[in-house]
C-alpha cells in the first residue's frame, strides 16, 4: 500500500490482523496495535482504510467561509447577520478584541470538490456568489475574506457509514459520522464517541472486539443525531422569504436559537461507568 520516492512516502496502513503498518507522508513506517483517525470531516485515515470518502459523503447543499478580520466595526461580545433566500453573511465577536469573525454562506446544488485543494479557487467562488450583494457589511465582508490569511471552506455535509472500524483501525467524530452543524451536535457525538471507545477498547479481548463494543453502543446515538439536520435550514442561510420570516419570528419569539432543555435526541445515550484502567 505504500511506495517510496525521493524521500517521500505515499501514506499507508497495512493491517496483518496482529499490528497495523502505517507509512507517513513524511518518511518512516512504524507499527501499532491499532489505529484511530480522529482527523475530521476529510479524514485521510477514512480514505487509506475505506476508500473515497464521495462513497460516504452525504452533502446538505450548503457551503461555507469563516475567517478573522480586523474589527472595524466596534463590536463587542455580539453578533448580527443578514440574509436573503439561498445567501448569509454574519460578523461576529466572540470578545472584546480588535478581532472580529467573518462568515458567508450560501446554497448550491453540488458540492465543489475542485475547491478543496484550492484557497483562491474558494475565494473566488464565495466572492462571485456575494458578487451583486451592494448592501449592508457584505462588501466589507468579502473584502475581509480576500485579505485573510486563515480563511476556512469547506461544505455543509455528513458522513455516514455502514461501520467505523475495519480489522485494527478505527474512526472517531467526524471521520466516521459527522453530523454536521446543521445538527449541533458534531462536538457531542465526537466527545461521547471517543470516550465511549476508549472505555470499549481498554475492556474487551480484542480492538476488534473492543470497535464492535463502541459501535453497538453508539450506532442507535448517532443515527437519531444525524437525523436532526434531516430537511434542516440554517439559522443564517433560510432558503426562501417565508423561511426568513418564520426564522425571524422564532428567534422574537424565544431569543434564542438553542431549544430550552435540549432535545431528546441530545440524551438518548446514557454513558456507561468503565472501570479506571
Ligand atoms: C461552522 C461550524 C459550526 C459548528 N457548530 C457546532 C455546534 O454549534 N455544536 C457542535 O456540537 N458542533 C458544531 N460543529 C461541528 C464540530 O465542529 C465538529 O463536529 C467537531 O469539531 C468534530 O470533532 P472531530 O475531533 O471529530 O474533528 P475536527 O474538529 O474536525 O478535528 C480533526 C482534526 O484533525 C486534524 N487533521 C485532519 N487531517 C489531518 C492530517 N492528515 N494529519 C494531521 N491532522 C489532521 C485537523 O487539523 C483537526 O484538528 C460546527 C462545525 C462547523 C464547521
Amino acid at each position: 500500500m505504500s511506495c517510496r520516492h525521493h524521500g517521500c512516502s505515499s501514506p499507508g496502513l497495512d493491517d496483518d490482523g496482529d499490528g497495523v503498518d502505517v507509512t507517513f507522508t513524511g518518511g518512516g513506517r512504524r507499527r501499532f496495535d491499532l489505529v484511530v483517525g480522529t482527523d475530521g470531516l476529510h479524514s485521510a485515515t477514512r480514505a487509506l482504510a475505506f476508500g473515497p470518502e464521495e462513497q460516504f459523503h452525504r452533502y446538505l447543499g450548503y457551503c461555507f467561509a469563516g475567517w478573522t478580520m480586523p474589527n472595524s466595526f466596534g463590536m463587542s461580545h455580539e453578533g448580527t447577520l443578514w440574509s436573503v433566500p439561498g445567501r448569509g453573511a454574519v460578523i461576529y465577536a466572540v470578545g472584546d478584541t480588535d478581532q472580529v469573525h467573518g462568515f458567508l454562506s450560501f446554497t448550491r446544488e453540488t458540492p465543489p470538490f475542485e475547491a478543496f485543494r484550492d484557497p483562491r479557487t474558494q475565494r473566488d467562488l464565495v466572492a462571485a456568489r456575494f458578487a451583486g450583494d451592494d448592501v449592508w457589511e457584505v462588501p466589507a465582508l468579502v473584502a475581509g475574506m480576500r485579505a485573510a490569511d486563515d480563511v476556512f471552506f469547506d461544505v455543509v455535509s455528513q458522513i455516514r457509514m455502514p461501520h467505523w472500524s475495519t480489522g485494527r483501525v478505527g474512526l472517531v467524530g467526524d471521520a466516521a459520522h459527522a453530523p454536521s452543524f446543521l445538527s449541533g451536535q458534531g462536538s457531542s457525538l465526537a466527545l461521547v464517541g471517543a470516550y465511549v471507545l476508549a472505555g470499549e477498547l481498554a475492556a474487551a479481548p480484542t480492538p476488534r472486539e473492543g470497535f464492535a463494543r463502541y459501535e453497538r453502543r453508539l450506532r442507535d446515538f448517532v443515527t437519531r443525531n444525524q437525523a436532526l439536520a434531516d430537511g434542516g435550514q440554517t439559522v443564517i442561510v433560510p432558503r426562501t422569504e417565508e423561511d426568513i420570516v418564520r426564522r425571524d419570528a422564532a428567534l422574537r419569539g424565544s431569543g434564542s436559537l438553542v431549544a430550552d432543555g435540549g432535545r431528546p435526541e441530545h440524551s438518548a445515550l446514557a454513558l456507561p461507568t468503565y472501570a479506571a484502567a
